[in-house]
């Protein structure tokens, strides 16, 4: 290993290659890492974390209002998009430090530029310099799909949205999942004109039936105007800038902004993979075992790139996982059952587990319980938006398969009960739990 520049080098300091270079660096390796943007990745510096605080920035639409009912005398408020914005990006700056910092004091060597794979182990900088390493590590992750439709490069993506000058007036929404659900949340709170527009007649595809129903009954009652069935043809830009994009059979929609949320292809291009050999699958992913390694000996991959769950804890578990195998002399592999998963919406979807439909296909014979309730908050709040909780049994056994609930902080609480569901345990076990009263987090030990 040591006629090696490094004993690894990762490509990508996002989520999972900054995890795999700090752990690997405990463990004993020279790592080094080549990021060409900027550290921390997609989750930190246009994702997750400046996304959530976008979703806080908008919630707080409601919470003015429904102050007023609580007593508080609310004068009108005006929303100033440039102070949330700059206060986001200054906390993603602050982020990007903060991950940095973790590769300095681990003594990871950081390139800030690309980097690509020049032989089986070799990798050369966009300054033209090449490094030598013993293991390579591919955690590139992915990047946003723009629908090959005439006029696309008149929309943007997530990637842009965090540095708009100003909120548009208008803004249509291209896609049904994550993304798409969560931003039409933020821009409709924020005073936007929203249009969801999906090709296929559901959104969030993967998600329980009721839950989703509810978010579109939810979101539409909210404003959010949803065009489903509705494939793009192409956009059209007027001198004035307004934007229209025309779909399949139907009325065309008129925007300032268009938004494509229409899923992410891993990044797995220009990184001379093909030159190595290294397989990959039809969409770019590149192809791996469950302990990350690629087809290529000294080759691994982790994260979006090898598109298995685009999630960050996922990516950071796989990053974990690979270097204590590699370098810390602990084989391990990552468990995929039972990944809990929200939807930052208003109100937020959170997920573990089957669905119903998922568990009748696989089960046959299953309970399921539900509970439709209005949050205690909202009723003194005069608004009318209810929640649901689902719980899905396996009617043989009792054990929970799958827990779902639209509602507010829904992610929060199905984190701690996707503890319970994780570990196998039944609805029994729910029941036999004392309710922690008055919570919304009590209807889930109170189902009938
Ligand atoms: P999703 O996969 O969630 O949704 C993609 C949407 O785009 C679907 O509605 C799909 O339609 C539609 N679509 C896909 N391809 C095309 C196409 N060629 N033309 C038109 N429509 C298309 O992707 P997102 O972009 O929203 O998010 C990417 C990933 O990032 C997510 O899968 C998720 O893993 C991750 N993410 C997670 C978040 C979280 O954890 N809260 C937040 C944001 C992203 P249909 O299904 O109808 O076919």
């Amino acid at each position: 290993m040591r006629d090696f520049d490094f004993d690894l080098f990762v490509i990508g300091a996002g989520s999972g290659g900054v995890r795999a270079s700090r752990i690997a660096a405990s463990h004993g390796a020279r790592v080094a890492v080549a990021e060409e943007y900027r550290v921390g990745g997609t989750c930190v510096i246009r994702g997750c974390v400046p996304k959530k605080m976008l979703v806080y920035g908008a919630h707080f639409a409601e919470d003015l209002a429904d102050a007023r009912r609580f007593g508080w005398d609310v004068p009108d408020c005006a929303f100033d998009w440039k102070v949330l914005r700059d206060n986001v990006l200054a906390d993603v700056d602050r982020l990007n430090g903060l991950y940095q910092q973790t590769l300095d004091g681990n003594k990871v060597t950081t390139f800030h530029e690309r980097a690509r794979i020049s032989g089986p182990n070799e990798v050369i900088l966009a300054s033209g310099k090449t490094v030598s390493a013993g293991t390579i590590l591919i955690a590139t992750g992915s990047w946003p799909i723009i629908p090959d439709i005439p006029g696309a490069e008149h929309g943007i993506t997530s990637n842009e949205v965090f540095h708009l000058d100003a909120l548009p007036k208008r803004v249509a929404i291209a896609g049904g999942g994550y993304i798409a659900n969560e931003f039409a949340g933020i821009f409709n709170e924020l005073g936007s004109e929203v249009t969801l527009v999906n090709r296929s007649d559901q959104i969030l595809r993967g998600y329980d039936e009721q839950i989703r129903d509810k978010l579109v009954e939810i979101s539409t009652a909210k404003g959010i105007t949803f065009r489903l069935n509705a494939p793009f043809e192409r956009v059209e830009k007027a001198a004035d800038g307004t934007l229209t994009l025309h779909v399949k059979g139907g009325d065309s929609i008129v925007c300032d902004m268009l938004i494509f949320a229409t899923g992410r292809k891993p990044m797995s291009f220009d990184l001379g993979l093909e030159s190595v050999g290294v397989a990959m699958k039809d969409n770019g992913a590149i192809i791996v075992d469950d302990y990350n390694r690629t087809n290529m000996p000294g080759i691994y991959a982790v994260g979006d790139v090898t598109d298995r769950v685009q999630l960050t804890p996922v990516a950071i578990r796989e990053g974990h996982a690979f270097a204590d195998t590699v370098f810390g002399n602990n084989p391990r592999t990552v468990d995929y059952d039972c990944i809990p998963s929200a939807v930052f919406s208003h109100p937020p979807i959170a997920g573990v587990g089957m669905t119903e439909s998922e568990a009748r296909k696989q089960l046959g014979d299953v309970k399921v319980y539900t509970s439709d309730f209005r949050a205690m908050k909202n009723v003194l709040a005069g608004r009318n938006e209810r929640s649901l909780y689902k719980m899905i049994c396996d009617a043989q056994t009792g054990r929970v398969v799958g827990l779902h609930m639209i509602g507010p902080d829904a992610p929060e609480i199905l984190q701690a009960a996707a503890v319970a569901v994780k570990a196998g345990l039944t609805k029994q076990a729910f029941d036999d739990t004392m309710a922690l009263h008055p919570s919304m987090a009590e209807e889930l030990v109170l189902l009938k």
